[in-house]
């Protein structure tokens, strides 16, 4: 099976909007293991659409259009495909149906043009919107595969998974279940861990092993396929428990986790209260921690402590430590922890305190970090990093050691 991808919208071609659907869509058909040959990206134009399907059909068996099929004027990929195939177009009652639900939830008052979103190709089957009105449509014209998707990722992402996927493998017979888990680990290198499975990278076929790094993490997709849900789950714990003896000590969690989810569950529920001390992070740790649902049950508050006199005015680190240590130094790090706690009452203080970059500060080269954990009446622990990268990377890695710290 080879497929082609058309984004349709003039957005793509004004580089408004970069084609991220057709980037999903590849990954998810890659797993499926459906060839994707071509992208190719069309404006909201009747005639080009046209001859970028004619194109397409002579090249592909599965031919997936995203965009194009909202309810204004320039949204005209069901029409150009309709008359291109020879297939009507009718309305679909459950479609529009859910339309008129939708309308209702979100109290907006419907217009005639939203019904044209309830119109479909004939004897196509629908994939339903549960993001947005719009349904999505699969339809098999003379031998090729047709799927049709509605532009906005946050409609399209869901509607693949819950319907999409479906779809496809069984247009596919597939009679293999496609079953997959990520590992998720803190704390060891990309490398590093590599090395250390670098029997099982090599070795792999079925499950696949795929890695995957970004701001200090590490992940492993781990991909079965086996005709049986059953046995494609046991083969991958069978992987994931080799994998666990080598490299177990840095993992922390699956799948969609993330460190601060698992901070914030892990902190809930020993009821343990934190507040941060944050200078070269600015607040990004807190930030963090409170985009997760329950934060409020965690995190007691942060200070900002960005110059030398918040540091000592207000969390009162001590005027030798700002001029013998300076404000990137150990002992400034300890301070602020404890100060932090003191000044909230929460059970842990955490500080940050270091260089972000670009340039040298204090004498000291740029990634010198210093993480201080004050936790209860516990000798503070005091963490030093040396970090590379950009000033961004090492602000976000700085937060993600400090969740770490805290999760050990
Ligand atoms: P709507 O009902 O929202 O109009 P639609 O199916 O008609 O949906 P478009 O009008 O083509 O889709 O695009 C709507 C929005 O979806 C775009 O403004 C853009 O934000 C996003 N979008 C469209 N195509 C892509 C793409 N290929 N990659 C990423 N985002 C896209
Ligand atoms: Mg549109």
């Amino acid at each position: 099976m080879n497929a082609e991808i058309i984004g349709v919208g003039s957005e793509l071609l004004l580089g408004q909007i970069a084609n991220t659907n057709a980037q999903y869509l590849s990954k998810k058909f890659a797993e499926l293991g459906i060839n994707v040959y071509y992208h190719t990206v069309v404006g909201d134009n009747e005639s080009r659409l046209k001859e970028a399907i004619l194109t397409a059909k002579k090249r592909a068996d599965l031919i997936v259009f995203t965009g194009g099929l909202g309810p204004t004027k320039d949204d005209l990929t069901k029409e150009t495909i309709a008359s291109e195939l020879g297939v009507s177009l009718v309305t679909d009652q459950q479609a529009l149906e859910s339309i008129e639900v939708y309308f209702e939830k979100t109290n907006r008052t419907m217009t005639p043009n939203n019904r044209k979103q309830a119109i479909v190709l004939e004897g196509a089957t629908i994939l339903p919107n549960d993001y947005g009105m719009a349904p999505g449509m699969g339809i098999t014209v003379r031998g090729i595969h047709y799927m049709l998707f509605p532009g906005p990722p946050k409609e399209l992402y869901p509607m693949y998974e819950s319907y999409g996927q479906a779809y496809l493998a069984e247009k596919l017979d597939m009679k293999e279940q496609i079953e997959s888990r990520v590992l998720r680990f803190f704390g060891i290198g990309e490398s590093q861990l590599e090395t250390d499975i670098e029997d099982l990278l090599d070795a792999q076929t079925n499950p696949t092993i795929a890695p995957l790094a970004a701001d200090g993490e590490v992940t492993l997709r781990l991909t079965a396929k086996h005709g049986d849900v059953v046995e494609a789950h046991r083969m991958l714990d069978e992987v994931e428990k080799q994998i666990m003896s080598r490299v177990g000590e840095f993992f922390y969690g699956y799948d969609m986790t993330s460190l601060q989810a698992e901070l914030i569950a892990t902190m809930r529920e020993q009821e343990v209260t934190v507040a941060s001390a944050e200078s070269l992070t600015g607040g990004l740790f807190s930030g963090t921690l409170t985009s997760i649902p329950g934060a409020g049950d965690v995190v007691k508050g942060s200070i900002v402590a960005y110059h030398t006199e918040v540091k000592h005015n207000v969390l009162h680190v001590a005027k030798e430590t700002l001029e013998q240590d300076g404000a990137v130094s150990e002992r400034c790090a300890e301070e602020m922890a404890v100060g932090v706690k003191k000044l909230t009452g929460s059970d842990v203080g955490i500080s940050f305190t270091g260089v972000a970059g670009p340039s040298k500060q204090e004498g000291k080269e740029v990634g010198t970090v210093y993480i201080g954990i004050a936790f209860k009446n516990e000798k503070t622990r005091v963490y030093s990093l040396k970090l590379t990268g950009s000033r961004d990377g090492i602000r976000k890695r700085t937060v993600n050691y400090g969740i770490y710290y805290l999760l050990q």
